[in-house]
């Protein structure tokens, strides 16, 4: 006999156990489905692992910088396996801590691999055992996985994927990471700090392509400084490992191919969707692209079957999947939840200078026919910036002339990724340039920059 619920998940990462979460608050009868780790990639071998990494390389570079903020720090060393250990032992804490969330919140996991065999069905294979269970909607939640190249497999020793990248033995001496998105770009700063000599190839004109143009041009020249090679506009063509590295055919902006032997190579070119053998293709749900297509509830095509997450597509982002969850769940309890509006979802790289975004780059909104006003206020002018010893970066905002509404916010410096936050409030709420004017700053902060930022836009900046 099957076990029966109102609601099965397949898939416990943020979009997966958020869903089950609020499904359970609802009263839903709610079981999930894992192969792996409750917590899906986001917080074992993403989101979470990847910034305790960037916090050592952080503090890192602050302690070889120790003396401009007239410290001693002598003999500054450190431990690659302590490294990792901590990563790890912090990812660890998550999963125990989602554990104890789905206990709490009286979910029920199903640990094993599961596919949707029918309507309202699902098998979950658990080695030699299968179990069946029946619900009235079933979420899939499955998100997504590394992109290989075509010509080269990651063998997670000369060549990796972020899984790889996540957990080194030996500290890279020459880097190449292929592509510039904010999985790249992260794994490139981390080992550009712990000392690596990091070049990163991207197909397209600029590094951080989704960013507004002045944002990718910033962290440019901000990376270059930092000794990091960057080289857009160039192709990989080959990719071979051998004992000692990996050799790579780099196609240039001029035509010109050349080979460079790396120490190693991180894959940084996307994902893939997971939506293979797990029933779909039976059923008729339909995919655009191996991501499953869904309106803004979170509905496929067929149903009773739902998707969110990295499954269903970009941006593939923890806190997108979060909130498609709790969107789907809403509605399948019979609420009426606002439909996903990506136009407010934030954007953020935790590089050294972090990135941060929201809404409509420049370049899109004058695409978008919007008459523009676009206020910018560098790093330089703000008090906290320079006492910080950050005051690199700037902050732009994007409003609509006629009507004020803000647009979009791109951020480069220290700590926008906190920051970025003020903005899409201020998009939720659909608030206008004077607003934010007449909202008082705390006074020295970063966030002041933000204030400045709108000013500028009207030609009323104090400070610069
Ligand atoms: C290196 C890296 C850094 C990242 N950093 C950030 C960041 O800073 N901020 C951010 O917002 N996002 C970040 N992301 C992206 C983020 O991790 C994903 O957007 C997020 O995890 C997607 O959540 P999800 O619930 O859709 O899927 P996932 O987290 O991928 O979870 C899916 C789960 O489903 C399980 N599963 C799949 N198929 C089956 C099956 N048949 N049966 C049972 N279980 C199954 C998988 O084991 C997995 O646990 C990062 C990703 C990477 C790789």
């Amino acid at each position: 006999m099957a076990d029966t619920y109102d609601l099965v998940i397949l898939g416990s990462g943020p979009g997966g156990y958020v869903a089950a979460i609020r499904a359970s608050q609802l009263g839903l009868k709610v079981a999930i489905v894992e192969r792996e780790r409750l917590g899906g990639i986001c917080l074992n071998w993403g989101c979470i692992p990847t910034k305790a990494l960037l916090r050592t390389s952080e503090i890192y570079h602050y302690m070889q910088n120790a003396e401009s903020y007239g410290l001693k720090a002598d003999n500054v060393g450190f431990d690659l396996a302590k490294i990792v250990d901590r990563s790890r032992k912090v990812a660890g804490q998550l999963n125990a801590g989602v554990k104890g969330l789905m206990k709490k919140n009286k979910v029920t996991v199903v640990e094993g691999v599961g596919t949707v065999t029918a309507k309202g069905k699902l098998s979950v294979k658990q080695g030699d055992k299968t179990v069946e269970l029946e619900a009235k909607n079933i979420i899939v939640a499955t998100g997504a996985r590394a992109r290989d190249l075509p010509f080269a497999k990651a063998d997670g020793k000369r060549i990796w994927t972020y899984r790889h990248a996540m957990v080194p033995t030996e500290m890279p001496t020459k880097l190449l990471v292929i592509g510039s998105g904010a999985i790249g770009v992260e794994f490139a700063s981390f080992y550009n700090d712990m000392g690596a000599d990091v070049t990163i190839v991207e197909m397209l004109p600029r590094i951080l392509p989704v960013e507004d143009e002045e944002v990718s041009a910033f962290m440019d020249k901000a990376l270059s400084k930092q000794g990091i090679k960057l080289l857009t506009q160039t192709g990989l063509e080959g990719l071979a490992p051998s004992a000692n590295g990996v050799t790579a055919k780099i196609k240039a902006k001029d035509g010109k191919v050349s080979e460079e032997t790396f120490s190693h190579a991180i894959i940084a070119i996307g994902i893939v969707p997971n939506t293979e053998n797990i029933g779909l293709e039976a059923l008729g749900v339909e995919t655009d692209r191996g991501h499953i297509k869904t309106d803004g509830y979170g509905r496929t095509n067929v149903d009773g079957i739902w998707a969110i997450g990295d499954v269903t597509g970009a941006p593939w982002l923890a806190h997108k999947a979060s909130h498609e969850g709790i969107i789907a769940v809403e509605k399948i309890a019979g609420g009426s939840p606002h439909q996903m509006d990506k136009a407010n979802i934030p954007g953020c790289t935790y590089s050294r200078p972090q990135v941060a975004s929201v809404g409509m780059t420049e370049a899109k909104a004058k695409e978008a026919g919007y008459e523009l006003k676009v206020g910018k206020f560098p790093f330089i002018g703000n008090g906290k910036a320079i006492a910080l010893g950050e005051a690199e970066g700037f902050v732009k905002t994007v409003f609509d002339a006629k009507t004020g509404e803000l647009l979009g916010a791109h951020m480069v410096g220290a700590e926008v990724t906190e920051l970025i936050q003020g903005y899409v409030v201020a998009r939720q709420l659909e608030t206008t340039e004077a607003e934010l004017m007449e909202t008082v700053f705390a006074h020295p902060t970063l966030s002041e920059m933000m204030h400045e930022s709108v000013l500028a836009a009207y030609g009323r900046a104090i400070h610069y």
